[in-house]
């Protein structure tokens, strides 16, 4: 790294578990770039003063992380369309002029992964049923509506905020949004193509949903936001049912292609070694 090297980073609280840097790094390494990408352990109250500090050191930009997301959609002073859908921004970028843009990539990100994992069509004219109401969830009903589904349910533990997000973006998609609660899961479930988790429930130390499968037609597939662990029960449950399935490793890899491009000029390319580095990661 010489001193000219491009500087971005990660902001989050924590951030020491992000996967982030290994993510960039690894890119930066093999494409060769003299570029630097490090993990900035800020606190929600903390955030526009280490912006303000970011700009003056020379960052280009940055990802945001939990739980910054709605503070760096809100500090932006443009933002793209999947940033206004979400009120949220996981990336913004210091622009020379002083202007901050922000954009979110969770919702490409998510769209991609949904696309190589179960194909083009595994929504489009169908019904989906999303499980969560927070910022996840609202990148995946956008992600899931840009796939054509006809309809989307989005089930919560807290029924009044799966109708806020509902309500939030109705007038935004074309999908029909339907918020109910987690405990109408089993009339939801019935006809659906695809099932996705946008909760935290499952993941590492957070108890797993008590839903049961049954009900979810064989053709169904899915897709769990969490990756860590990499298997959750909502996982191997759908897999040992014989559903197809995916964790939110892909997600996490193709948000990170737009952001990594954003800062250093070149698309970058995941790679199964990447994918390997990263389980490897998750399991030690
Ligand atoms: P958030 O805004 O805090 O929302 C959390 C959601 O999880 C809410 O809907 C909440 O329901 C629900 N929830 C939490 N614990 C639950 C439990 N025990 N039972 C049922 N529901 C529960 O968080 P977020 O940003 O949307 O993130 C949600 C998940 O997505 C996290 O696991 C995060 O790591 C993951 N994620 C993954 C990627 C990726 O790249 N793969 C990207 C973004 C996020 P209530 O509203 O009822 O509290």
């Amino acid at each position: 790294m010489s001193d000219a090297a491009t500087l971005a980073g990660v902001i989050g609280w924590p951030i020491a578990h992000s996967l982030s840097p290994l993510i960039h790094k690894h890119w930066l390494s093999a494409l060769d770039i003299d570029g630097s990408y490090i993990a900035l352990p800020v606190v929600r109250e903390d955030f526009s003063r280490a912006v303000d500090g970011l700009r003056r050191t020379g960052f280009v930009g940055f990802n945001v992380t939990l739980p910054n997301k709605q503070a760096a959609f809100a500090i932006s002073n443009t933002q793209d369309e999947a940033a206004r859908l979400t009120g949220a921004a996981n990336l913004l970028l210091l622009r020379s002029d002083g202007q901050i843009e922000g954009r979110n990539t969770d919702v490409e990100g998510l769209r991609t992964s949904l696309v190589e994992e179960f194909g083009p069509d595994v929504a489009a004219g169908r019904i989906a049923v999303v499980l969560g109401a927070g910022g996840a969830a609202r990148a995946t009903i956008v992600a899931v509506n840009q796939l054509g589904a006809s309809e989307i349910r989005i089930l919560n533990r807290n029924v009044s905020r799966a109708e806020g997000t509902a309500a939030a973006l109705r007038p935004h998609l074309r999908a029909r949004l339907e918020p109910l609660s987690l405990g109408e899961w089993v009339d939801a479930a019935n006809d659906a193509a695809l099932l996705v988790n946008a909760t935290s429930a499952g993941m590492r130390g957070i108890a797993p949903l008590q839903i049961s499968l049954e009900g979810l037609p064989a053709g169904a597939a899915v897709y769990d936001l969490v990756y860590n662990p990499l298997e959750t029960e909502l996982v191997k449950g759908a897999r040992m049912r014989g559903h197809k399935t995916a964790n939110g490793l892909g997600m996490l890899l193709h948000q990170a292609v737009p952001a990594f491009e954003a800062f250093y000029g070149v698309k970058p390319t995941i790679t199964p070694e990447l994918y390997r580095e990263l389980e490897q990661a998750l399991s030690e």
